[in-house]
């Protein structure tokens, strides 16, 4: 099976990015799916605590692994913002191919510590596993925020960056950069739009030159993605805005059809509008202007 860190090279290479998407159903999951397969491009499926606690650690890992086989397609599984060593050797059992240590609200010296304790524990268990680390502040909760946290405090320091991924042996860096788990109500209106800070993800990517992931992507002006992954982000992390698109699909679905009972009849209105948030995110990351070009550009068999 063709890991991901083959497809994460490629696409330090080739100057894009992964599309990470967070799941908590089968509903996101098939519209996730259905997204990066009609464009042909890897995806990389997500799963916070939370939603592994609904979905289940096991039960996550063998749908997205029952996709990946059946399809032969590079569909891989992360399990975003781990806090304890616990849960993610928990995850690491499981058959996850990344785990973000979140170690990010400790102090320097601990996060170092604790992340570096992390990396240790999760490849003896898995060589081939990726480990993601963060250092800095980009707030919590996906999910629709009234007010917008002062994060400035928190941007990543590049000096700080290279001392982290040197000490603790991380293969992925998550910086604080402009970006923010969540979305402002007026964000999801489309008034207002996040910005990134170009200059400080080039410093960082210079720095350490690992894999860098964007979390708490949604949201952010299309321009600042596109520079982004230009200065050198290789995932970024979509949660919220589809979130918000299955509410919409749910909504819709019920509204439309009042007196339907029967999930599968309701539930396909969701798949639908999460597939295209994805699908919109996707070929964005993938510098796709119009479908094909993806098609020259990846090797897509996930075997060999
Ligand atoms: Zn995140």
């Amino acid at each position: 099976m063709r890991a991901l860190r083959n497809i994460l090279g490629q696409v330090q290479k080739n100057g894009m990015a992964i599309g990470h998407f967070n799941i908590a159903d089968l509903v996101l999951l098939k519209a996730v799916f259905a997204a990066a397969q009609e464009l042909k491009v890897p995806v990389l499926v997500g799963a916070s605590e939370g939603e592994r606690d609904f979905l289940g650690v096991r039960q996550t890992a063998a749908l997205v692994r029952s996709l990946r086989e059946e399809f032969d397609f590079p569909i891989f599984l992360n399990a975003d913002h781990t806090h304890t060593l616990t849960k993610a050797i928990e995850a690491a059992k499981a058959g996850f191919d990344s785990i973000v240590f979140d170690a990010s609200a400790q102090p320097f010296e601990q996060n170092v510590r604790q992340t570096k304790e992390a990396v240790e524990a999760l490849k003896s268990i898995n060589p081939d596993i990726l480990v993601e680390g963060e250092i800095g502040d980009i707030g919590s909760g996906s999910e629709i925020h009234e007010k917008a946290p002062d994060l400035s405090k928190g941007l990543t320091n590049p000096l700080e960056a290279k001392q982290y991924v040197e000490a603790t042996r991380i293969d992925i860096l998550a910086p604080a950069v402009g970006n923010m788990h969540g979305m402002l109500r007026s964000m999801v209106q489309g008034e207002t739009r996040k910005h990134l800070d170009i200059a400080r993800i080039a410093q960082i990517k210079d720095a350490t030159g690992v894999p860098l992931t964007l979390h708490g992507g949604s949201g952010t002006d299309d321009e600042d993605l596109r520079k982004a992954i230009m200065a050198g982000i290789n995932i970024v992390h979509i949660n919220t805005e589809l979130r918000v698109a299955w509410r919409r699909g749910l909504e819709d679905g019920l509204i439309k059809q009042p007196d339907e009972v029967v999930p599968y009849k309701i539930l396909p209105y969701a798949v639908k509008t999460v597939k295209e948030a994805a699908r919109s995110r996707l070929r964005l990351f993938n510098g796709q202007l119009e479908q094909g070009i993806a098609n020259q550009k990846w090797n897509l068999r996930a075997s060999k």
